[in-house]
């Protein structure tokens, strides 16, 4: 789960970390009293997307054509000019996509005075099982790009989890950046309050870009990405409470809510399937034979009938959809329950699009018959490649 800059700004602070101050803005109204609040002189207003580039980013609309995502404004009025031109309109960024994001939220700061700017971020190195730093000078630009260019200017450590953060962690960090005396003592302070935070509150990947060194020689956080690990949520309920569904995929938010594995694709063939292996198997023989699959939704192990229709739904509300496929293997999971799912969400919200189900395992009889009974028009298929030569010859190739 992603949250706002602000949010995760809010978070930090919580750690020590120094962040500017700053205050959200959710309505036009609110933006003259938070900018009197802050007292400039300068003042940042920032659009919160879950999309970074937003410094660089352009806004679709007319009446903000071609301003930035991110502004400085030096009155209090400029302050209120920004914020309406934010408000409510479609940043696109190199992040976004071409259609772009609303912008339903602002955060408004105090402005710092840049002398250098660095790249920082936390993530998890699945190839070494640990939190690892990477750190470089580079900061305020695209990471990727430095990676593509100027890859020695990129540092790497991981931090082992026996020993958690030390303080040579921060002065490997501290060398990286170039800095000395006084300003390395605060890299070492704030590399240590940064793995903090990432392990106490679950986080999978947290970015600080820039990290600044002000005018007044302070070590700032000027913007903050932090990404958390869905699977800890359950025991974050104060991060959970952050989550802004109207930033993530609605039909993500909708199988979540039912605990089905589903991620949205961009081909035409929805999938139904149980387990992983098979949703990837079922995935690479629709590629193979020609179409794309529109998402890879797992309905797990001991999915109840309810549940399955569900899933459905959530299959058949994609308007990209062209041909179904439900491929399962009865193992835990029933044929019959499936059947009767598949069925139910039918009748409940009809069906427009070629429907392929290839059933096998535990009660696949029974399952069949459910199916033929229903007088659903249901392409059978006896297995996996025959199931994926006939979804694609009904809904056609991408
Ligand atoms: P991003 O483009 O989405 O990553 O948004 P950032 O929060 O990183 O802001 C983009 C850029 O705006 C930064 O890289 C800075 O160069 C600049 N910026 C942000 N805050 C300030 C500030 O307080 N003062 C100045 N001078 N520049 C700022
Ligand atoms: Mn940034």
């Amino acid at each position: 789960m992603n949250i706002h800059e602000y949010q995760a700004k809010a978070v930090l602070k919580e750690f020590g970390v120094p962040v500017p101050r700053g205050l959200p803005v959710l309505r036009a109204a609110g933006a003259v009293s938070a900018a009197e609040e802050l007292g400039g002189p300068v003042w940042v207003v920032k659009s919160q997307i879950h999309a970074g580039g937003r410094g660089k980013g352009k806004f679709k609309e007319k009446e903000a054509g071609g301003k930035a995502g991110v502004r400085i404004a030096k009155s209090v009025a400029e302050v209120e000019t920004f914020v309406r031109e934010m408000l409510g309109r479609t940043l696109v960024t190199a992040q976004t996509g071409p259609s772009g994001k609303q912008v339903n939220r602002i955060y408004l700061e105090e402005g710092a005075n840049i002398v250098k700017e660095f790249y920082l971020s936390l993530l998890v190195d699945r190839s070494v099982s640990r939190v690892a730093f990477v750190v470089s000078t580079e900061g305020g630009t695209d990471i990727e790009e430095v990676a593509r260019h100027t890859p020695d200017r990129i540092a790497s450590f991981s931090v082992d989890p026996a020993t958690g953060i030390m303080p040579h962690h921060g002065r490997t960090a501290a060398n990286v950046l170039g800095l000395t005396s006084g300003l390395a003592q605060q890299a070492e302070k704030l590399t240590s309050q940064l793995y903090t935070a990432f392990v106490a509150k679950d986080m999978a990947m947290l970015e600080i870009n820039p990290l600044i060194v002000s005018t007044e020689g302070q070590l700032k956080c000027l913007d903050a990405k932090i990404s958390f690990d869905d699977n800890a949520l359950y025991r974050r309920p104060e991060i959970a409470a952050m989550r802004d569904e109207t930033e993530e995929d609605a039909k993500e938010i909708e199988a979540s809510k039912h605990d089905l594995n589903y991620i949205a694709l961009s081909g035409t063939i929805g999938c139904m399937v149980n387990g992983a292996g098979l949703a990837m198997a079922t995935m690479d023989i629709i590629k193979l034979y020609g179409a794309e699959p529109a998402n890879f939704l797992d309905v797990g192990g001991g999915a109840t009938k309810d549940k399955v229709a569900e899933a459905f739904k959530i299959i058949t509300a994609d308007t990209k959809v062209r041909g179904i496929l439900v491929n399962i293997f009865g193992g835990i999971m029933k044929c019959d329950v499936i059947a009767d799912g598949v069925i139910t969400a039918v009748k409940d919200t009809g069906l427009e699009v070629p429907l392929v189900v290839r059933l096998e395992g535990t009660n696949v009889e029974l399952g069949k018959n459910i199916i033929a009974r229903s007088g659903l028009n249901v392409i059978a298929a006896d297995d996996l490649e025959d199931a994926a030569r006939k979804i694609v010859a009904a809904a056609g190739k991408t």
